[in-house]
C-alpha cells in the first residue's frame, strides 16, 4: 500500500522518445503535489538520503512487492515553484528503449492518485502557474520539432520571449489609445481635447508593425516546415530524373514509358539551413486510364499546397501545346519556375517557339538532368526564394495560430479606419480597438479562456 494522501491531481508521462534500441536513457516526468510521495513509494534507495529540492538520488524502481527491481534510476527532485510546471516535479531517469521506461510508467500509473498526462499538459500547467508565457511554451514545442538550425534559432528566440515582448508592446500601445479615448468619453470636459490625428497616426503605425510580423510569418513557416516544391510537366520530360539529380539519390523511378510516375514521391534537401521538399507529381494531362486519373487529381492537390511549382518541359523538343495547356492549369497564386530539360540533346541553345511571355520573365532555367549542366542555376534560383536574402536576420516569426490572431487584429484596426472616415462617435472607435486588444491578448495568452488553452495544448505531444 502507498502511504500518502494526495491533495490534487498529479500527472505522469514519458518525456523522451520511445523506440526500441534507441536512446541510452529515458526520462519519466511526474508533476503535482504527490509527485515526491509517489516516487518514494516505488523506489528503493540505499543508505541515508534526504529528498531535498534540486538534488539527484540514485536507486532502483521496484515491482509492487518491493522485491524485484524494474530498473536502476537517477531521481531528480524539483520542488515547486522552482520547476518546469511550477508544481513539485520529479524526473526519473532510467534506461532507454521501451521496456524499462514503460514498466516504470505503468508502475506509477497503478497508483490511484496519479494519472497519465494529456498531450501538452506539463506545458499547460507551466503556463497556468506563470512559469512560462503561452508563446514561450509554443516555442519550446517548435524547438523540439525543428528540422533545421534556422528553425531552432527562431524557436530559441521565442523561448527567450521575443514574441511575447513584441506583441505585448503593440498591445500596450493600443491600450494607451483606448485609455485616451475612453477618458474623453467619461470626462470630456475635464480633459484637453483629444488629438484625433495623433490617434489615427498611431493606429497606422501599429498596423505597419503588424504587417511586418504578418509578412515575416510566411518566411518563418518556410524555416520551420521547409519549402514545398512541386515538380510537374508532361510525362517523360524528365521530372523524376531531375528529382534524382537534385536529391542525389535513386528514390524516384526513372523510366522510358510515359506516365509511369503515378505516385507522389518526396525527397528533401537542405538549402541555406531550410529543408526543401520536392514532390514529383504525376504530371497533368488528359487521360482515360483510371490509375493515371487518380494520379492527376493528386497532382492538382499537391500543386495547390506547394510554395513553388517547377514546370518542366522537354527543351530538345521545344515548347508544345501540351506544355501550354499545363501552364494554364497551374494555380494562379503560387509562384512557378519553368525548366527546359534535356538541353544535352539540343545542338543550338536557341529558344524558338518558347512563348515570349515566358522568355521575358526571369523564371526560366535551361538544364540537363542527365549531365547536370544548368543545375547550379536552378539551385541559385531556389536559394533566391528560400535563401539568405529571404530569411537572413529573421528574429521573430509567428506560428499559424499567432498569425491568424495578428491578421484578425489588423482587420479590427482597418475597421477603425472606416469609423474614422465616417466620422462616427468615439464609442465606435473603442469597439474595434478593444477587439484588437483582445486578439493580441489571446495571442500572448493574457486573455485566454481555459477551453482555448486546452485546445492549443492538445496539439503538443505527450510528455511536453
Ligand atoms: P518523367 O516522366 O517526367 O518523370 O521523366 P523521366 O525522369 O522518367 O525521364 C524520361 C526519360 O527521359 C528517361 O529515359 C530519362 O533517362 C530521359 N531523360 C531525363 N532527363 C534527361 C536529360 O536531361 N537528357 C537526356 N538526354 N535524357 C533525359
Amino acid at each position: 500500500m502507498n502511504s500518502f494522501s494526495p491533495t490534487e491531481d498529479t500527472i505522469a508521462a514519458i518525456a523522451t522518445a520511445v523506440s526500441p534500441g534507441q536512446g541510452s536513457i529515458a526520462v519519466i516526468r511526474i508533476s503535482g503535489s504527490s509527485a515526491i510521495e509517489i516516487t518514494k513509494s516505488i523506489v528503493h534507495i540505499p543508505g541515508l538520503h534526504d529528498w531535498d529540492t534540486h538534488k539527484v538520488l540514485y536507486g532502483h524502481v521496484t515491482e509492487a512487492d518491493q522485491a524485484i527491481y524494474i530498473d536502476e534510476v537517477l531521481i531528480l527532485i524539483m520542488k515547486g515553484p522552482r520547476s518546469f510546471t511550477g508544481e513539485d516535479v520529479v524526473e526519473i531517469h532510467c534506461h532507454g528503449g521501451i521496456i524499462a521506461v514503460q514498466k516504470i510508467l505503468e508502475r506509477i500509473l497503478d497508483i490511484p492518485s496519479v494519472r497519465r498526462a494529456e498531450p501538452g499538459e506539463f506545458s499547460q500547467r507551466a503556463v497556468l502557474n506563470g512559469r512560462l508565457s503561452l508563446t514561450q511554451a509554443e516555442s519550446i514545442s517548435e524547438l523540439i520539432s525543428a528540422r533545421s538550425r534556422k528553425a531552432g534559432e527562431l524557436a530559441i528566440n521565442g523561448i527567450e520571449g521575443n514574441i511575447q515582448t513584441t506583441i505585448q508592446s503593440i498591445r500596450k500601445r493600443l491600450i494607451d489609445q483606448l485609455t485616451e479615448i475612453e477618458a474623453r468619453i467619461d470626462f470630456e470636459e475635464d480633459l484637453p481635447i483629444l488629438n484625433e490625428k495623433n490617434v489615427k497616426n498611431e493606429i497606422v503605425a501599429i498596423k505597419k508593425d503588424l504587417n511586418v510580423l504578418i509578412d515575416n510569418a510566411k518566411r518563418g513557416s518556410w524555416i520551420r516546415s521547409g519549402l514545398k516544391v512541386a515538380l510537374t510537366g508532361k510525362p517523360n520530360v524528365g521530372k523524376s530524373s531531375l528529382l534524382n539529380r537534385l536529391c542525389k539519390q535513386e528514390k524516384a523511378i526513372v523510366t522510358d514509358l510515359p506516365g509511369t510516375t503515378r505516385d507522389l514521391l518526396e525527397s528533401e534537401i537542405v538549402l541555406e539551413g531550410i529543408p526543401v521538399t520536392f514532390v514529383d507529381t504525376a504530371g497533368l494531362r488528359e487521360t482515360k486510364n483510371i490509375i493515371e486519373k487518380i494520379g492527376i487529381s493528386r497532382t492538382k492537390e499537391t500543386l495547390i499546397q506547394a510554395d513553388l511549382i517547377i514546370l518542366i518541359f522537354d527543351y530538345s523538343k521545344g515548347w508544345t501545346r501540351e506544355d501550354e495547356s499545363i501552364i494554364k492549369q497551374l494555380p494562379i497564386n503560387i509562384p512557378f519556375l519553368i525548366v527546359g530539360n534535356k538541353s544535352d540533346l539540343k545542338k543550338s541553345q536557341s529558344c524558338e517557339n518558347i512563348p515570349k511571355y515566358i522568355l521575358e520573365k526571369e523564371n526560366l532555367v535551361i538544364l540537363s538532368a542527365k549531365t547536370g549542366n544548368g543545375e547550379d542555376e536552378l539551385i541559385d534560383y531556389l536559394l533566391k526564394i528560400c535563401g539568405s536574402s529571404q530569411t537572413h536576420g529573421l528574429q521573430l516569426a509567428l506560428n499559424e495560430r499567432q498569425l491568424d490572431l495578428a491578421k484578425s487584429t489588423r482587420e479590427s484596426l482597418e475597421n477603425i479606419n472606416k469609423v474614422f472616415n465616417e466620422k462616427l462617435p468615439w464609442d465606435f472607435w473603442t469597439i474595434d480597438l478593444r477587439q484588437a486588444i483582445n486578439y493580441l491578448g489571446e495571442l500572448t495568452g493574457e486573455d485566454l479562456t481555459e477551453s482555448l488553452l486546452d485546445n492549443i495544448f492538445t496539439k503538443f505531444c505527450i510528455g511536453k
